[in-house]
């Protein structure tokens, strides 16, 4: 099984109700590989500028996570800056320098054209596109954006998204594409014009997985320590993807388990800025994260 996920590796600068961070590793294609090699082992593509950190490239590559898709090129690494308020649902984006990945063109080495499943990060959806063309035999074809491409892309946004098999967005993104207000006509908006299912995250309040004949609710776990909110969507969907991978099955049943694995993900990133929760985390702790969502949602 294998894979291949495109995405952002980046220096986010984050400032919450309580601190600010410069330039400390992010993106979407860094948390999600990392989330997902706590399952398998992902292969990123991506591109970064000559400041990003060796350490890190080192880090990845500890963590099995496989490199040979990721470009370095001169110049700088794309740069995010990101402001949440008290509610950590809401956060204003307040400048994206695309830096390295403005006119980056993305080429799948020959062995990730073989990839399993392809998970398309939030980058430019015509970049999402070229890689979709390039993978010859996808079993699924995951996706997740960001209002700057809903508002800049829409046209490039609704073609790849008539070719993948699950949609990953929040409420208000998909609210905005569709320019629904219901969020379950949205989805049935989208399901109409590709994907089998749309997971609908919905930050504290969790998530819910909408298909054809189909809907999952999955609870956000209760957590008291909510530091930074950043790379949660990402790590979910490396979760829910690094799992499918694993056990090789797309059938409901794995679906609703992927979604819990992307939901206890989610939760542990947020619990300190950027990176950092997820350097210490261990397989046993996610173990007993997923046993009390079980626990969370019997009766
Ligand atoms: P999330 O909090 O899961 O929505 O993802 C946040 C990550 O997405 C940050 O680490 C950013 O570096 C990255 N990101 C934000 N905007 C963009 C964009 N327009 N293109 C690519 N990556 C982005």
């Amino acid at each position: 099984m294998s894979l291949v996920i495109i995405g952002s590796l980046a220096f986010d600068t984050i400032e919450t109700p309580l601190a600010r961070k410069e330039k400390i590793v992010g993106g979407s294609g860094t948390y999600c590989a990392l989330a997902a090699s706590y399952f398998t082992q992902p292969k990123i593509v991506g591109v970064v500028g000559e400041d990003f950190p060796q350490e890190m490239m080192a880090y990845f590559e500890k963590r099995g996570i496989d490199l040979a898709g990721v470009k370095i090129e001169r110049g700088k690494t794309f740069h995010w800056e990101a402001r949440y308020g008290f509610d950590p649902n809401q956060r204003k984006t307040i400048r994206t320098e695309l830096n390295v990945f403005k006119d980056y063109k993305p080429v799948l080495p020959p062995d990730y054209r073989q990839a399993d499943i392809i998970f398309l990060g939030n980058v430019d959806p015509d970049q999402q596109d070229e890689i979709v063309a390039q993978a010859e035999r996808p079993q699924l074809v995951a996706m997740d954006t960001i209002n700057l491409w809903i508002n800049s892309k829409p046209a490039s946004l609704w073609k790849v998204l008539e070719k993948v098999d699950v949609f990953f967005a929040n409420d208000e993104e998909i609210k905005m594409l569709t320019e629904e207000i219901n969020l379950v006509k949205a989805g049935k908006k989208i399901l109409s014009r590709g994907p089998s299912f749309i997971i609908m995250k919905k930050g504290e309040h969790g998530a819910l997985v909408l298909g054809k004949n189909f809907v999952f609710g999955a609870l956000a776990y209760p957590c008291e320590k909510v530091v930074d909110p950043t790379g949660a969507g990402d790590c979910f969907a490396g979760g829910f993807l690094g799992y499918l991978d694993k056990i090789n099955s797309y059938d409901k049943a794995s679906i609703r388990k992927a979604t819990i694995y992307g939901s206890v993900m989610a939760s542990f990133v947020i619990e300190d800025f950027g990176i950092e929760r997820l350097k210490k985390l261990s397989t046993l702790e996610i173990k007993k994260r997923f046993d009390e969502f079980k626990k969370l949602v019997s009766f």
